[in-house]
């Protein structure tokens, strides 16, 4: 195969067999997200570049090496979004949304980060994710992890764990980023060279370090937590005693900084240990500061978003198995003339019967053939159409699989005795 052919490295074809696990999950979500009040929107894959530095940060690893950024014209620098979140908060603005209103939207699709690719982790992958803009919190905060708790008991997946930490304001933050700053710089010896470059930029990322090396380091740095302002600390003590009160357990984390600089006070993940190193399924948190500093009217906000690729590996795991729904009435034709009626008669049993799938045999076959794909697709009941037959004004209703027996039917009387065979079938 010539590499002109070859599907884009970090970039995968969703086959129609993996497709009923993606639309369980998509289905389950859908309904759960509108039990809750979310609304479906829907946003462009692609943004100003600007939109992403903005948002994300300058020095977070999505902006400062996993973008995919172009331009079609001298002035413009577009890039493929790598999260959901700055699209929506800025769509929100620009579409005048705000103005004291509260939000609780979803939307769904592909996202985009020039990762080094491996199981689980893609450079297109698709995410879930909610957004609940004007909502201080933490009862919002509260009610969408107690919903994605609930996500996982509909899709039957058990090993997941709920991390959680505040981050506190931006001005909490600025106190304890200078304390982290003396402590990493007393160490700076030890530092990766990610993380010295982060010691000015964004030191906070320096905790998120995934290099082993830099563990002992970074186990002694001092806690965010015990540097929380009063309100933010408060704000976190309603969630977690929310959370206790509807039962969902929770670990706290309070190295938990998240990769992206938007966020502020809560902060989650839920984390499994069935995936191996990519264990991150549905990464949140509020981020009350994004709005204004998009240049929007200040609104509080909180979101999630997950990783669909990951969490259908999950329902996979549980042992479920997940399959296209078979026809109902495969339709065999036997002759020419039938062979020219067919399509007819099965539009007019379409109009007479919706709702019932029908899989009219095509590309001819004989008999035994088409025997063979209708016992191949799944139906659990033939439609024979001959010549003969049709001459005579009838056609044959034959069940595939029980020992049920084979009935002539008149072609008018068909739509009648369908559904209740079908339901006897099935039944
Ligand atoms: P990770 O720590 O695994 O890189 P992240 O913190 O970058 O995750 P977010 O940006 O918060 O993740 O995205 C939310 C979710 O999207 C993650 O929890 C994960 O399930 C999924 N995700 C993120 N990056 C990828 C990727 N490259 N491929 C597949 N799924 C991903
Ligand atoms: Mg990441």
């Amino acid at each position: 195969m010539s590499t002109q052919l070859a599907a884009v490295r970090g970039m995968n074809d969703v086959l129609a067999g993996q497709m009923p696990a993606w639309q369980h999950l998509e289905q389950v979500t859908r309904t759960l997200f509108a039990e809750y009040g979310f609304q479906e929107m829907r946003v462009p894959i692609v943004e100003h570049t600007q939109l992403f530095k903005r948002a994300i940060g300058e020095f977070t690893d999505i902006v400062e090496k996993e973008m995919y950024t172009f331009s079609m014209s001298a002035d413009e620098s577009l890039t493929l979004r790598p999260e959901a979140t700055a699209g929506i908060a800025r769509a929100a603005i620009t579409n005048g949304l705000l103005r004291g209103a509260r939000l609780k939207l979803w939307t769904s699709g592909p996202m985009f980060r020039h990762e080094r690719p491996q199981k689980g982790r893609y450079r297109q992958f698709h995410q879930i994710d909610i957004e609940a803009l004007g909502f201080p919190g933490p009862d919002v905060d509260a009610e969408i992890i107690a919903m994605t708790a609930r996500m996982w008991r509909r899709l039957g997946i058990t090993r997941v764990k709920l991390k959680l930490n505040s981050l506190g304001t931006t001005e909490s933050r600025r106190v304890y980023r200078e304390k982290l700053v003396a402590y990493f710089q007393q160490h700076a010896d030890v530092l990766d060279e990610d993380s010295r470059r982060r010691l000015g930029g964004n030191p906070l990322r320096i905790l998120d370090s995934k290099n082993p090396a830099m563990q002992a380091v970074i186990s002694g740095a001092p806690l965010l937590t015990e540097h929380l302002d009063p309100e933010s600390r408060e704000h976190f003590e309603g969630l977690t005693a929310m959370l206790a009160a509807s039962n969902i357990d929770y670990v706290l984390d309070p190295r938990l900084v998240r990769g992206l600089d938007y966020y502020s006070r809560t902060v989650f993940e839920w984390v499994t240990d069935a995936l191996g190193a990519q264990d991150a399924v549905c990464s949140g948190g509020r981020y009350d500061g994004l709005i204004t500093q998009l240049g929007g009217e200040a609104t509080p906000a909180v979101g999630f978003a997950m990783g669909v690729e990951r969490i259908v590996e999950l329902m996979q795991q549980t042992g479920a198995t997940f399959a296209a729904p078979s026809p109902q009435v495969y339709v065999v034709i036997a002759g020419s003339r039938a062979g020219r009626a067919a399509l007819a008669l099965v539009e007019r049993l379409r109009d007479e019967l919706p709702g019932i799938a029908f899989e009219t045999n095509a590309g001819g076959g004989n008999f035994k053939a088409q025997f063979r794909r209708a016992d191949r697709s799944g139906a659990p009941l033939a439609l024979v159409l001959g010549d003969d037959e049709l001459e005579r004004g009838v056609a044959q209703l034959k069940p595939m699989r029980q020992e049920g027996v084979q009935i002539e039917v008149p072609l008018a009387e068909l739509a009648g005795r369908i559904p209740a065979l079908l339901k006897s079938l099935q039944g």
